[in-house]
């Protein structure tokens, strides 16, 4: 037998502040701990940790780009919850503040020798580096 596959879901991005996306998409991409996973409507159930990085949907025909922080991800076959520590829109992100985040983490990891202060370091270049990804986007058809 031939089930049929929904041809949308819906997609919400929350961080502790605020609701950033509440939308129905017909394409999903999230920066899963274990690396970005695309989701399509029909998708098989997962709970993933996120790192940060790029998520970008797609409705009516644009997709749009958002950085994300830590946080987690549900996927559910008509449903995708995005739950994420921070996140910004392009057009949100303060470049030169990402941009001193980047040094500021570069330089910790040069001179600290701590593995907790290496970690958040690292942690928090990830994020810088996610924001700078994004701040160069703009929403395409
Ligand atoms: P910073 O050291 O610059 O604060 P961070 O990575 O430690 O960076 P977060 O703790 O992830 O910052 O975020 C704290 C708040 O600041 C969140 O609301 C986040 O959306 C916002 N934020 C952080 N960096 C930027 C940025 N470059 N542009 C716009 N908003 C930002």
């Amino acid at each position: 037998m031939v089930m049929d596959l929904p041809s949308e879901l819906e997609f919400s991005l929350v961080t502790p502040d605020r609701q950033v996306v509440r939308e129905s998409v017909i394409a999903v991409s999230i920066p899963g701990k274990d690396g970005y996973l695309g989701i399509l409507p029909g998708h098989a159930p997962l709970l993933t940790e996120l790192k940060p990085g790029e998520v970008s949907y797609t409705s009516a025909g644009i997709t749009h780009y958002l950085a994300v922080s830590e946080g987690f991800a549900e996927v559910l076959p008509q449903r995708v919850i995005v739950l994420a520590q921070a996140s910004e829109r392009p057009e949100e992100i303060d470049l030169s503040r990402a941009e001193e985040a980047r040094r500021r983490a570069e330089e910790i990891l040069r001179q600290v020798e701590s593995e907790a202060e290496r970690e958040e370091a690292r942690r928090a270049l990830e994020r810088a580096m996610a924001r700078l990804e994004v701040a160069g986007r703009a929403s395409r058809p």
